[in-house]
């Protein structure tokens, strides 16, 4: 049904189906799994290396990547990592906001190269084509696979947006209005870099170039991450007059309760300043605690790093209440997992602010029993990521004191994404307003982990 209707809309594409590839169904994870041992046909399995050595690449180059996500018409596959070279990230959001685009990948990592070509050279998981990795224009940044492709088409040339290869890749769009770099030699030397931090006895050259010797190792790099993630933390930025007093309070928060594996979903959390020190974008952070900047198995590709959700929406002068959006993402698991995090409030450079924005996040990971949904084709109609995207689903905002006071809130949040779903199908992190449920409460507290079904 979807590839008939692709091959209409087509045209004269050609639509031999070669490179139509999505995500399949995740292989089985395990401690010790490698990358090279790696089963099934989807890329996420190696989603905890991914994550590092995004992160790992904006250690490289601060900002060579920039995220998309939760930006107007841009409809995100739930395997996608929503990043872009800046310029190829303004075109993107300059089309989106014309018109609905259905994107099923953007940035990819070498690891996830290095399956995909795997594959490809075996004969598995239907890839028609790959690049070797450290050649696609995916790990540079300046590439999309589109799922409506074809009803996009106009609309993204008139944004530096070309339709490279109709005939064999029909998804695939390049960013080419120029102001970009071609980073893919960072993409490998990210690899390089982590590598050499976890393997000081197997050293090899940090040269940024692809070959047997980084290959190898890529076969052999643990696929849920190394145990040492990126070799910086997050930027110093100047920080405030040290007599300035941090202090905050929780206001409101929604986090999802339940996240299937590669699910990713808007989040937020508000604090009250408390404190004499105005909270700033860049240096007041949420970070992970208990303890401080552990990498964080919810990260999601938003992320400043594996251990900073976010930073402050907005400056937060005292007495006024300072947002935190990110996404929360479900890790790659083989069996249904309750992870429970905690956070805390950081002045970069100053201080952790203490136990009265101390928080966690519990969230039930299930194991995903479909195919990702991510992939580089599929039913342009059909609603690709999952609910939760659309904010407001998850609804939970109930707070341990005051439980009573959050009760409403997963009906509240059911008929929200209903409406969210049927109205804004393709702003995913669009949030509506009223799936909001703001509590007060004075100190520490734990979302409910209640089930949603
Ligand atoms: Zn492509």
């Amino acid at each position: 049904m979807s590839k008939a209707w692709l091959c209409a809309i087509a045209l004269a594409a050609g639509c031999s189906g070669e490179s139509a590839w999505e995500e399949g169904p995740i292989g089985e994870i395990y401690e010790g799994l490698s990358v090279g041992g790696s089963g099934g046909c989807s890329t996420f399995i190696v989603d905890g290396l991914s994550k590092q050595l995004i992160a790992e690449q904006n250690c490289i180059r601060p900002s060579a990547l920039v995220s998309f996500a939760g930006k107007k018409g841009l409809s995100i596959g739930s395997s996608v990592y929503p990043y872009l070279e800046p310029k190829a990230a303004a075109g993107l959001e300059a089309a989106g906001a014309s018109t609905g685009i259905s994107i099923n990948s953007a940035f990819r990592t070498i690891a996830q190269q290095y399956l995909l070509y795997r594959w490809y050279q075996s004969g598995q998981c239907g890839i028609g084509l790959a690049a070797v990795p450290g050649n696609s224009n995916h790990e540079t940044g300046i590439a999309v696979d589109v799922g409506n492709y074809g009803a996009v088409l106009g609309v993204m040339q008139s944004h530096g947006w070309s339709h490279s290869y109709p005939s064999s890749d029909p998804v695939h769009y390049d960013y080419t209005a120029g102001g970009t770099i071609d980073l893919r030699s960072e993409s490998v030397l990210a690899f390089q870099k982590l590598w050499n931090l976890n393997n000081p006895g197997d050293k090899i050259s940090e040269d940024g170039s692809y070959g047997a010797q980084t290959g190898a190792r890529i076969a052999k790099a643990p696929a849920t991450g190394f145990a040492k993630g990126t070799t910086c933390t997050p930027k110093q930025t100047p920080a405030p007059a040290p007599s300035d007093k941090l202090a905050a309070k929780l206001v409101a928060q929604s986090m999802p309760q339940t996240l299937g594996a590669g699910e990713a979903a808007a989040s937020w959390v508000e604090f009250q300043n408390t404190g004499t020190a105005t909270w700033t974008p860049g240096i007041t952070h949420l970070g992970t605690s208990g303890p401080h900047d552990r990498d964080s198995a919810l990260a999601a590709p938003d992320w400043l790093g594996l251990n900073r959700p976010a930073s402050v929406d907005a400056e937060t002068k005292p007495g006024e209440v300072g947002r935190f959006s990110f996404f929360v993402r479900g890790p790659a698991v083989s069996a249904a997992t309750a992870l429970s995090e905690s956070f805390e409030l950081v002045q970069e450079g100053v201080a952790w602010f203490g136990t009265d924005s101390t928080f966690s996040i519990d969230v039930e990971i299930h194991p995903s029993a479909t195919t990702m949904g991510g992939g580089e084709t599929g039913d342009p109609t059909a609603d690709p990521t999952p609910a939760s995207m659309a904010g407001g689903a998850h609804g939970g905002c109930s707070v341990a004191g005051v439980t009573g006071r959050g009760e409403a809130a997963p009906a509240a949040g059911l008929l929200l994404v209903i409406a969210a779903l049927a109205l804004f199908r393709r702003r995913r992190a669009s949030y509506p307003s009223g799936a909001t449920c703001r509590v007060s409460v004075e100190s520490s507290f734990s979302w409910s982990s209640r089930s949603r079904s």
